[in-house]
């Protein structure tokens, strides 16, 4: 008689939606934790590259800074990429100015 009430109490919340679906939650969380464990080792401690205007792919690392930190040489660590480009803070500087200048001389 008892065993008759428990299998009505199992069979009702097999009818509830929320009961079925605490039953998946074990296997969900161990994907998950798989998942974010395979993500970790792909990063594999470090910061993602930005990404590289070439290919897309989020590679683009700086590879080094010279001329008192005006000159930026970054490149692509992706190897069927592998391009870089060097970005100049100086020269960006000079256009900058030289603009204003023929701004500033119709002004005044
Ligand atoms: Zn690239």
């Amino acid at each position: 008689m008892r065993m008759g009430v428990l299998d009505d109490v199992r069979k009702w919340l097999n009818d509830v939606p929320l009961w079925k679906e605490l039953g998946t939650i074990p296997d969900r969380t161990k994907a998950l934790e798989e998942k974010v464990a395979a993500l970790e080792a792909m990063l594999n401690g470090k910061r993602p590259g930005d990404v590289c205007p070439f290919c897309g792919a989020q590679s683009f690392r700086l590879d080094r800074v010279d001329m008192h930190g005006d000159r930026e040489v970054w490149k692509c660590t992706d190897t069927a990429c592998g391009k870089s480009r060097e970005i100049r803070h100086d020269l960006n500087a000079k256009n900058r100015r030289s603009g204003t200048a023929l701004l500033g001389g119709n002004r005044r």
